[in-house]
């Protein structure tokens, strides 16, 4: 019993960590984002500077999927906030 009453809460809080920490269905919008291969191939460099493909903009930022230190990386657009592509960490 008392096993139990430790396991149940502890496996629950494992649970939410997991979901809020990976949060699934911002994996799956995230794997839907180009790798930067897969966006230079449709938005070719001009002299090697990659610009935004909204706004031709050449400044980027880099940002974590769900949190800051989130391994799953989004490269947007300074100036239109339009997401370019993908990263890995
Ligand atoms: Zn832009």
């Amino acid at each position: 019993m008392i096993l139990l009453s430790v396991l149940i809460p502890l496996a629950l809080f494992a649970a939410i960590y997991y979901y809020f920490s990976y949060m699934p269905g911002a994996q799956s919008e995230w794997e839907k984002l180009p790798t930067l291969d897969v966006y230079l191939a449709r938005h070719p460099a001009k002299n090697n500077i990659i610009t935004c493909h909204n706004c031709r903009h050449t400044g980027r930022m880099d940002i974590g999927l769900v949190q800051i230190s989130d391994y799953r990386r989004k490269i947007i657009c300074t100036q239109c906030k339009t997401t370019l592509w993908r990263e890995q960490d």
